[in-house]
């Protein structure tokens, strides 16, 4: 059986980060991913990252600018950790080789962000992601003999043992079907987000929230899952993302009146207001009658303002999504876009080196939530937040690993139950509902009732209907019977995670009455700090018999008090 001291359960930005942390501690590291590590959605990001290392800038502003952003939600210890911490991990990846694009000067260029009282976003043009991921994965084959990869390894379940500690994971080999226990003295979940849960997504088909699913079944508290970001610019047939670096550029938004909406809701900041912001106020514009395009379901984002040669030179990669995806030239004509999921800011509850409730199980990455962006995310501040927290959980977890020998524990029974499920669902007689039609009903409910607006009604209705579909799911049928690269049964497996994250979500947007960050409720509009400046964690309890369980827990304020929110 394999056998690490690190085990890390993806390969995205956060999953490569904190292996290389923990290699370079001398820990034996094994890093897990459903699919080819350079495949990770991290691979998607486009417009940059945030670290205030201008010589005119200061991690302070950056972190009170995050505290701002998440609106007073996020915890302000771990803030000024990712902040204080930013600049280094920048210059560090740069060291390492990711190109990051040079002014005039020679100097690193910044590029304006929402929310950012300055210019701080480092980019490599518009595939930001894709530079980072790629030299992390070429530094990983530095330390290729105590770095082990599983690559197309589907993680199934983590392994707990009696005194509820995590020694390892039971995982499906993709390409052959053979199933697996794999020990370790800490495991790191690096499993990204759940954007699927939604639909229309920005997220691709592989983010499915396991890992967040995973966690909360082995009884790990989740934390602020009511806040769902809604970015203000995607394509409105396929919900592509078009980034925030275009406005960043300087690009417009434009109701059908051709006016610059944001001058309402924003008169400051005006596009470049926080995402919750803009996205509420393009919403307004298209319920009130003022959107564009035929349904007059969409907004116009402008480039054309930008000049053009920039435009080719910093936003290559949406120049050719906007010709690919909407027949539409960027450079010279406006674009429709309008608000769509893109990021979750809940996850499974950390503490700033990674730790979960469960010893021996750390988060990193969109899987955790620290909480750094609490309400709502700024743009460019989670590509920070998977490299710091990365970092962090890699070395702590190494840390903790010299100090201990490989955990004992009889793996026999879960690794057989995990085949046994496999095994039924491929199985199932065909006269359920297939996984598919399942998931696209829950991907349209969540857009219905648990997006930019929410009121007590419509949770309700998400809540009972995902409450039919969980039931649906269990008999929910698929195509494939065989073993090699089985992705229907695994489809099977992750609407399951899904439906967990879906719940986990509606519940908590329930519960917090009143409106904050991305949880805008029409039937509590005013934020509430008396009864609501407080963490929702939820968890399932012993064997999840009872339910999810809601409890509180305090927001942590070092510096800022929380204050009016005005961009
Ligand atoms: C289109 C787009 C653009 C973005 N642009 C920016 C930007 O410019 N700046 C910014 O800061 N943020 C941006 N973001 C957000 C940011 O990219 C993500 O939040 C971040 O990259 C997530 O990284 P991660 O390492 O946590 O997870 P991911 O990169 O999603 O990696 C998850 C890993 O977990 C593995 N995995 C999952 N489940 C399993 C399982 N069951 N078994 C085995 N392996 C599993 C996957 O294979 C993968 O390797 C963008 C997001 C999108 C969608």
């Amino acid at each position: 059986m394999p056998a690490h001291d690190v085990l890390i359960i993806g390969a995205g930005l956060a999953g490569q980060r904190a292996a290389l942390a923990a290699a370079r501690k001398g820990a034996s590291v094994a890093v897990m991913s459903k699919v080819h590590p350079v495949r990770s959605h991290s691979v998607a990001a486009a417009g940059g990252i945030n670290a205030a290392i201008s010589l005119d800038d200061d991690w302070h502003s950056h972190a009170y600018d995050t505290v701002k952003g998440s609106d007073y939600l996020g915890d302000q210890d771990a803030i000024e950790v990712m902040c204080s911490e930013a600049p280094g991990e920048v210059m560090e990846l740069e060291h390492i080789g990711v190109t990051f694009h040079r002014n005039d000067k020679g100097e690193l260029d910044l590029r304006a962000f929402g929310g950012a009282s300055m210019k701080r976003t480092a980019y490599v043009a518009d595939i930001t992601g894709q530079a980072m991921l790629h030299v992390l994965y070429e530094q990983l084959m530095k330390h290729h003999e105590t770095v082990e990869l599983f690559e197309e390894w589907f993680t199934t379940s983590l392994l707990i043992d009696e005194a509820r500690r995590c020694c390892g994971v039971i995982a499906r080999d993709v390409r052959s079907g053979a199933m697996e226990a794999f020990k370790a003295k800490n495991v790191i979940l690096a499993c990204g987000g759940a954007g699927q849960v939604y639909k229309p997504t920005t997220n691709g088909l592989i983010v499915t929230g396991d890992g967040i699913a995973m966690a909360y079944r082995a009884g790990a508290p989740l934390m602020d899952m009511e806040m769902v970001q809604y970015h203000p610019t995607c394509l409105v047939e396929t919900g592509i993302l078009i980034t925030e670096g275009a406005r960043g550029e300087g690009a417009h938004l434009l109701n059908a009146a051709g006016e610059r909406f944001m001058e309402k809701s924003a008169p400051n900041k005006m596009e470049l207001a926080s995402r919750d912001v803009v996205s509420r106020a393009e919403q307004i514009e298209i319920n009130e009658g003022r959107g564009v395009g035929p349904n007059g379901e969409g907004i116009y984002l402008d480039v054309t303002v930008v000049p053009r040669r920039r435009t080719l030179e910093a936003l290559r990669e949406i120049v050719n999504l906007g010709r690919d995806f909407a027949g539409v030239d960027i450079t010279r004509e406006p674009i429709m876009i309008r608000p769509g999921q893109h990021y979750i800011m809940g996850g499974v509850k950390t503490d700033a080196d990674g730790r979960t409730a469960i010893e021996g199980l750390y988060a990193a990455g969109e899987v955790a939530c620290v909480s750094v962006h609490g309400g709502n995310r700024l743009g460019a501040n989670s590509l920070l937040d998977t490299l710091v927290f990365g970092r962090r959980s890699g070395e702590h977890a190494a840390d903790r690993a010299a100090h201990m020998g490989m955990p004992e524990m009889d793996s026999g029974a879960r690794l057989l139950e995990d085949a046994a499920e496999i095994e039924a669902i491929i199985e199932r007689p065909r006269d359920g509902r297939r996984v598919s039609e399942i998931k696209n009903e829950l991907g349209e409910l969540m857009n219905r009732y648990a997006a930019v607006f929410r009121d007590e009604d419509g949770l309700q209705t998400a809540l009972e209907t995902i409450g039919r579909l969980k039931e649906e799911s269990q008999n929910a049928w698929i195509d494939d019977r065989g073993t090699v690269f089985n992705q229907d049964v695994l489809g099977a497996i992750e609407l399951g995670y899904m439906i967990d994250c879906a719940e986990a979500t509606v519940i908590s947007a329930i519960e917090r009455k009143e409106s904050r960050g991305a949880q805008f409720r029409t039937d509590y509009p005013e934020r509430n700090d008396e009864q609501w400046l407080k963490h929702i964690d939820i968890a399932l309890n012993g064997d999840g018999a009872g339910g999810p369980q809601v409890s509180y827990s305090p927001v942590t304020i070092t510096q800022w008090q929380p204050e009016e929110r005005t961009y």
